[in-house]
């Protein structure tokens, strides 16, 4: 049996040594360079590979091919592959087979890796030994390869979904779903929503669907089709008491019949997201049976995700706070909307497609300056340039956080919250991330 791998990167690559151990014949095609570090492991793992090109004699003739989920079916090579009718499937798909234990799949537009890590830290305090992958560290293909984990929770993007023929998680979360990726689905939303419901297509009546209920994309799709999993709505508003949901300061369920209540004020992620986001991983953690006790203490002790609403420093009682993860206006609103003090906001880079009109309320009442942080700003300019104070242009993160701190008074708050890519003047958000955190520190 002869398994192509389309990019060596860290699925890639994972995935290699997987099919290695397995007894397949693997070889490894990158496009791109491959790093060090991989070349490293693919020779000592004796796997055969090739970068800067995908020579066709080698890949056309496979029996199955392996696709990193950065590479778009639009390709060249991957058209070939489909025209030969060749299965093209994605790591979670190959890796899944191997196992026996349970996985949690959790997707969404926005909220993935914070759910992800919370739901996994959840269990893990709750003794239960469970791997974290997906697009999170070390591959999933590579800890099915080494590890004897008792489960594993998996982030999976829509194009890890995309690549599913048989996966079937016995919990599956859908965070929530707004426009974003649509490059890769031909410009068409109903396309980009149908491959985030792939996650539940092949779960039966004896798994989960743990969906947010306030989410109308998601409420519209689910009346439309039929799921056979037992679907867990999670909610602000208690209207329907049904699943996990907020009353009142607290998060009340009824999962397996247990009762659970968490004050609000006692998660230690704020802002209205996180508390969607601790209700996700509740209710998961409360299907696989880990104590109430546990659970709680765990939601008050969780440290955070680097990038995500992160807390840098308070200097001259300025609070400046890191959010560059923060990639389209949907993870922004949230942004706004959690913060309690008059904002000094910097935003701004590649911009894809924004809509800035739904953020138009919060930013009239929350923001009293914005530091522009990109090429092109005239979007952000004819939206905002009316309704906030002062409107400053920026080119740098280093003059961008100057400029902030000196439109910020005491008591305010400087918070990096894009709602763009980076990629006009970062590597990526966590190198923007990094560097904004590296200029609040030299103020
Ligand atoms: P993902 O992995 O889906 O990109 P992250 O957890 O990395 O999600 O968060 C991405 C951005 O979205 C961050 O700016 C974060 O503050 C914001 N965010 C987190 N959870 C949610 C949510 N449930 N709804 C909307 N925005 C969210």
């Amino acid at each position: 049996m002869k398994l192509v791998v389309l990019g060596g990167g860290e699925s890639g690559v994972g995935t290699a040594i997987l099919a290695k151990k397995k007894g397949y014949d693997v070889f490894v095609s990158d496009f791109g360079k491959i790093k060090d570090n991989y070349k490293e492991v693919l020779a000592l793992n004796k796997l055969e590979w090739e970068e800067e090109k995908h020579t066709e004699d080698l890949i056309l003739n496979a029996d199955m091919v392996m696709k990193s989920p950065g590479i778009p079916d639009k390709s060249p090579i991957v058209k070939l592959l489909h025209k030969k009718g060749v299965p093209v499937i994605s790591e979670i798909e190959f890796a899944a087979q191997f196992i026996n234990v349970d996985t949690i799949g959790i997707t969404g537009s926005n909220g993935k890796t914070t759910t992800t890590m919370l739901t996994h830290y959840l269990i893990k305090q709750g003794g239960l030994n469970v791997g974290l992958a997906g697009n999170i560290g070390k591959s999933f293909a590579w800890q099915v390869a080494e590890n004897k984990n008792e489960g594993y929770v998996l982030e999976l993007s829509s194009f890890q979904l995309d690549g599913i023929v048989n996966y079937r998680p016995h919990i599956a979360v859908i965070t929530n779903i707004s426009p974003d990726h649509l490059d890769r689905y031909d410009y068409n939303y109903e396309l980009y929503i149908a491959a985030k419901f792939r996650i539940t297509m092949n779960q039966t009546e004896d798994d989960f669907l743990v969906y947010d209920a306030d989410d109308p994309v998601l409420v519209k799709w689910i009346s439309g089709h039929t799921i056979r999993a037992k679907t867990i709505p999670f909610s602000l508003s208690g209207d329907n008491k049904e699943g996990i949901y907020v009353n009142g300061n607290n998060i009340i369920s009824n999962i397996n019949n247990e009762d659970f209540t968490m004050p609000i004020n006692e998660l230690s992620l704020e802002g209205k997201h996180n508390v969607k986001n601790a209700m996700a991983a509740t209710a998961v953690a409360q299907l696989m049976r880990i104590r109430k006790e546990t659970i709680r203490e765990s939601l008050s002790n969780f440290q955070g995700v680097e990038h995500r609403l992160e807390k840098v420093l308070k200097i001259q009682n300025v609070q400046y706070i890191n959010d560059s993860k923060a990639t389209n206006t949907n993870a922004t609103f949230f942004a706004l909307d959690s913060m309690t003090t008059p904002t000094v906001w910097i935003v701004g880079g590649v911009d894809k497609g924004n809509d800035y009109d739904e953020l138009m309320p919060l930013v009239r009442e929350k923001v009293k300056a914005i530091v522009c942080l990109g090429v092109d700003n005239h979007k952000i300019i004819n939206t905002f340039g009316n309704v906030v104070d002062e409107m400053i242009e920026t080119t740098s993160m280093d003059e961008a956080v100057k400029m902030a701190q000196r439109l910020a008074e005491k008591g305010d708050t400087v918070l990096l919250s894009p709602a763009c890519a980076s990629f006009d003047l970062f590597e990526n958000y966590e190198d923007r991330g990094r560097q904004f955190k590296a200029s609040v520190m030299n103020l």
